[in-house]
């Protein structure tokens, strides 16, 4: 009989959890090591007060993708988490506009609203710009997302003459910007649905336009998570360990050991070794190629230029009472200038003056409790930056006059948030650079620019015979449901390796 693979998988992100689910339901003996305290990387949480603040992903979509994780186990999705599909995608607002528009789940009634906010030509527009995108979506699920490695000619072969139609309508040089300047005329529309460019840390100037079919995944469902985006990570861990994977937290790898090519064990950085037969690796990919994990293993991946990193951002968690306008759950405060918001980013490397805020409020909608007024109530503030944490970050006096700037433009609106100075933890492009090495800060990995970026990402099988690779910065991409079918591919391109 065989004997059991050894495989450590490095990084509890959900990569990492999702791969460990994998390996574990299917026999292997699994060893995930996280250097941080808590499971989800990037799915974390922050405690200002005393109530944990979601301070990562917020927007749940593709739910499908954790139901056969679970349902592949003999688990079901519904048994461990508290799904409510959000009505509302996102309430939009812009600077010297006092209509405000809403994104609805059900899509006859964004086209209406739509069309009361900008007329009837942009509703068409977006009725259009649907049918785009789900075509899209339709020609490159199978062939690009779930494919272990896509290349432009075989997914030419497969997306069949359907597929063909929707690619010659929207070539992979056609950026999103330019795309979406075929259906609205209205400035504040193009800029509401290029912000999906931003979903994957890329502008919209210089993302293709094959991103829109992000829109379409949105209106296929938004969910709200009961007890926070926390959960799905905790959930994550708590099926990995019942499948038999071993969790070891607050402890790194320091260093793979390969020997004649192959990986045969994980330094910690404790000075424990744990022999292995393979390796899935959950961090960035950019960590490998800069030696972090030791000079065997920087063959790799090729190593990413600066000007290549996706956004970083900072990031406010405050827990207080807000007053003056009537958040929903998703809320975005658009800049009046989004061309140069994204130019200043990527080419000047600053935040712009007037940058576009986005904020959830965490205890609204569906799966929460209505508030009361006066009640304090979570809050992420987010606003994009450039990814230069590893070189001088966002200093002190930048962020005083950055927030200055941010909870003014808020208050043009309308909003106020009360006493939020006792309540408040503040992540930067530094701070995020240090919880994920090699990033800069990148929330997203690289930055999707140009025709063949989605290509270029590294699969999850590497040079090194035993290492893989799982996560954000590794095909089909960024994103919570794309880091998990990364983790997912990578234990799937193992277990064929070996058989
Ligand atoms: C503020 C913010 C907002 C976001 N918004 C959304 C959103 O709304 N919707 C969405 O879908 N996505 C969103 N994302 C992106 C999404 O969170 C990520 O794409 C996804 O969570 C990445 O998962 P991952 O598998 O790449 O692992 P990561 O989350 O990157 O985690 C990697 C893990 O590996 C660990 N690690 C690295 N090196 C080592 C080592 N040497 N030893 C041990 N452990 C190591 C790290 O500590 C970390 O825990 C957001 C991200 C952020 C930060």
């Amino acid at each position: 009989m065989r004997s059991k693979q050894r495989t450590v998988v490095i990084g509890a992100g959900v990569g990492g959890l999702a791969a460990s689910i994998d390996l574990a339901r299917s026999g292997h003996d699994v060893t995930l090591v996280e250097r941080a305290a808590y499971v989800g990387g990037k799915l974390r949480s922050l405690s200002p007060q005393s109530r944990a603040i979601d301070a990562g992903p917020t927007v749940f979509t593709m739910r499908h993708v954790f139901e056969s994780l679970f349902a592949d186990t003999g688990c079901r999705l519904e048994d461990e988490l508290r799904l409510h599909p959000a009505s509302l995608l996102a309430r939009h607002v812009w600077c010297d506009d006092p209509a405000v528009l809403d994104l609805h789940a059900d899509p006859k009634r964004s086209t209406e609203a739509i069309g009361e906010f900008a007329g009837a030509r942009e509703a068409r527009g977006f009725s259009t710009f649907l049918e785009r995108a789900g075509a899209l979506h339709e020609c490159l699920r199978e062939p690009f997302m779930m494919s272990p490695r896509p290349t432009t000619t075989g997914l030419m072969r497969e997306i069949g003459f359907a597929g063909m139609l929707a690619m010659w309508r929207t070539p992979p040089w056609l950026t999103l910007w330019r795309a979406l300047g075929e259906h609205f005329q209205d400035p504040r529309l193009r800029q509401l649905f290029a912000r999906y460019a931003t979903y994957v840390g890329s502008s919209p100037l210089q993302a293709p336009a094959t991103l829109m079919l992000i829109a379409h995944v949105e209106q296929s469902g938004v969910w709200l998570v009961e007890g926070g985006m926390r959960r799905v990570a905790e959930a994550l861990a708590s099926l990995a360990t019942r499948c038999g994977a071993h969790l070891h937290l607050g402890n790194g790898a320091r260093r793979l050991e390969v020997r004649d090519g192959r990986i045969v064990g994980v330094h910690l950085e404790d000075g424990d070794f744990i022999p292995a037969d393979s390796v899935i690796f959950n961090g960035d990919t950019q960590a490998l190629a800069d030696g972090l994990l030791g000079d065997d293993v920087r063959r790799a991946v090729t190593s990413r230029r600066r000007s290549e990193r996706g956004l970083s951002a900072v990031t406010w968690c405050i827990d207080a009472p807000t007053e003056g306008f009537d958040l929903a759950h998703h809320n975005v405060f658009f800049g009046d200038d989004y061309p140069s918001e994204f130019s200043d980013i990527f080419d000047k490397r600053k935040i712009t003056t007037q940058p576009t805020i986005y904020l959830c409020a965490q205890d609204r909608g569906e799966a929460s409790a209505p508030l009361s007024a006066g009640d304090a109530e979570r809050l992420l503030v987010l606003v994009n930056a450039p990814a230069d944490g590893d070189q001088r970050g966002i200093t002190d006096s930048e962020l005083a006059a950055l927030e200055q700037r941010v909870f003014s433009r808020l208050e043009t609106s309308g909003l106020r948030v009360l006493h939020k100075r006792d309540h408040i933890d503040v992540t930067r492009p530094q701070d995020f650079a240090r919880l994920f090495p090699s990033t800069g800060g990148s929330l997203y990995g690289s930055a999707n620019h140009g025709a063949f970026a989605s290509f270029a990402r590294p699969s999850a099988r590497t040079p090194i015979s035993g290492l893989y690779l799982a996560g954000g910065s590794v095909h089909p991409g960024p994103g919570v449901p794309m880091a998990t079918l990364s983790g997912r591919l990578a234990a799937a391109s193992l277990i064929r390796d070996l058989d």
